[in-house]
């Protein structure tokens, strides 16, 4: 069976084989550590989640590399304004580096809850100014550099093909460009390297061979991917805004040390909006997962709310729809867990659910598949079998799950007891009070034919 990818790149849906091998190098763009991840964000780390289970369950190997960007991505893409980073230290009062490992492990915990596995490499981009300086150097001597008054910029212009994955029309920009270029010499150049402002000292700041500063946002990825997994390999993704600036200054660079591009596959997640505009940290009113969690959703429930939409299209979230992913998943675990002990996986489903995964990851489809497998009138057990292997790509967990066991609290059991004698004694006011006092505490009482049984009343 055949995996198709959609690459941005050549805008357009590729058969996808590793350039060695069995042996897939993935490189994902990380978060910029200065806030929490808000749910937008995080849809895109479930998309390059499945990515990477779609290519596990094609056999693939895959090494997967999450940077962590905690210098250098400034407030204006336009290479203007404050590093975030020092900004949200300012906001929170403790240092750049403090804050960078703060929300670094909010991330990651994030990322756990989501059940997203594991990046074979963490890397950060502090933990890489070596790399980054070499780097710089390189496209230096390749004479793609100039040098102003605040730092050492890449020189579009000497790229033929820059901006080619974005389809950015160089012409045009220059003539439209409206915003403040300083002395950069182009819109489209970007920082490689940024002086530290003469009058003031940076938290995070470097010795380098033009003189004391900072990488630029953009640097660190070319460097640290060409360090984890060589200066051509398999797939590069991140978010869809990505697309115009960061991942095209990306191919520059690498283009202009290496003459490769980069990547073979680049692959984006679109994004996640709240009320029709885009979710974005420096938006101020972000939803986190946490805030999910606070109102009583499994975050497995965000997962699944994620996987009914292709990665490619933009998603509304809604707390209804939540909801409805929410009742989706607790009914798919119910039903799991219903089944009892699995057996193999039924080869015709298997074979319809590569083909909707294999087809640019079609979760949608996937899904609702599963719900077919819900209904057909196979034995439960090769049902059971047949959802843990879609589940190896969902990671819904859905095995793990069983029902929650209610302990009846000891006064309940006792007011149960008096009213099961005071029927007994026929007593029917003294029972019926009793059922009253049982009510009020939260509970309804309910006669079975093995007795009577009580449980917790919901919507309380
Ligand atoms: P950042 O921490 O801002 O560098 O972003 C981390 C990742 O989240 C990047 O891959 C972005 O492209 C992605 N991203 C940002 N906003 C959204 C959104 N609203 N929906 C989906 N992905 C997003
Ligand atoms: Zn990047």
């Amino acid at each position: 069976m055949t995996l198709h990818l959609y690459d941005t790149y050549t805008r357009s849906l590729r058969e996808f084989k590793p350039l060695e091998g069995k042996k897939v190098g993935m490189y994902a763009c990380g978060p910029t550590v200065y806030d929490y991840a808000h749910i937008g964000n995080l849809r895109t780390y479930i998309f390059e989640d499945i990515l990477r289970r779609v290519l596990e369950l094609n056999d693939y190997t895959v090494r997967h590399i999450v940077n962590i960007t905690d210098v250098g991505h400034l407030v204006s893409d336009a290479d203007t304004g404050e590093d975030k980073m020092e900004t949200g230290s300012r906001r929170t009062g403790k240092s750049a580096w403090e804050i960078a490992e703060f929300y670094t492990n909010a991330f990651q915990q994030d990322m756990h809850r989501l059940n997203i596995s594991e990046p074979t490499i963490w890397c950060r981009a502090t933990d890489h100014i070596p790399e980054q300086i070499e780097f710089i150097r390189c496209i230096e001597a390749k004479g793609y550099t100039y040098q102003t008054s605040d730092g050492i910029y890449f020189d579009t212009t000497r790229l033929p093909d820059y901006g080619y994955m974005a389809r950015l029309d160089a012409d045009n920009l220059q003539a439209g460009a409206r915003i403040d270029m300083g002395e950069k010499r182009s819109p489209t150049d970007f920082a490689l390297w940024k002086f530290s402002p003469k009058d003031q000292k940076r938290q995070m700041e470097w010795e380098s061979p033009w003189g004391t500063g900072f990488p630029g946002w953009h640097i660190e990825c070319s460097a640290m991917s060409a360090r984890y997994l060589g200066h051509y390999f398999d797939i590069h993704c991140g978010g869809e805004d990505h697309i115009n600036v960061h991942h095209t200054n990306e191919i520059a660079q690498t283009e202009a040390c290496y003459g490769t591009r980069l990547a073979n596959f680049w692959m984006h997640g679109y994004f996640l909006q709240l009320d029709e505009a885009k979710m974005a940290k420096s938006g101020g009113s972000f939803i986190r997962l946490e805030n999910l969690i606070e109102k009583g959703y499994d975050p497995l429930a965000y997962r699944f709310f994620c996987l009914s939409a292709i990665y490619r299209t933009k998603l509304s979230f809604t707390w209804d729809s939540l909801d409805g992913a929410a009742k989706s998943l607790d009914r798919l675990r119910a039903t799991c867990f219903e089944w009892g002990q699995p057996g193999e996986p039924d080869p015709g489903f298997v074979e319809k659910f590569l083909t909707f995964i294999n087809d640019d990851l079609n979760m949608p489809r996937a899904l609702a598949l599963a719900w077919d497998l819900v209904k057909s009138s196979l034995p439960a057990g090769e049902k059971k079998g047949t959802l843990l292997f879609f589940d190896r790509v969902f990671g819904l967990n859905l095995g793990d799950w069983v029902p929650l066991k209610e302990e009846t609290p000891a006064a309940i059991q006792e007011l149960l007891e008096k009213r099961q004698l005071a029927r007994q004694e026929k007593r029917w006011a003294d029972a019926d009070a009793l059922r009253g006092e049982i009510s009020a505490r939260g509970y309804e009482v309910e006669d079975t034919a093995q007795g009577p049984k009580v449980k917790a009343k919901r919507g309380q």
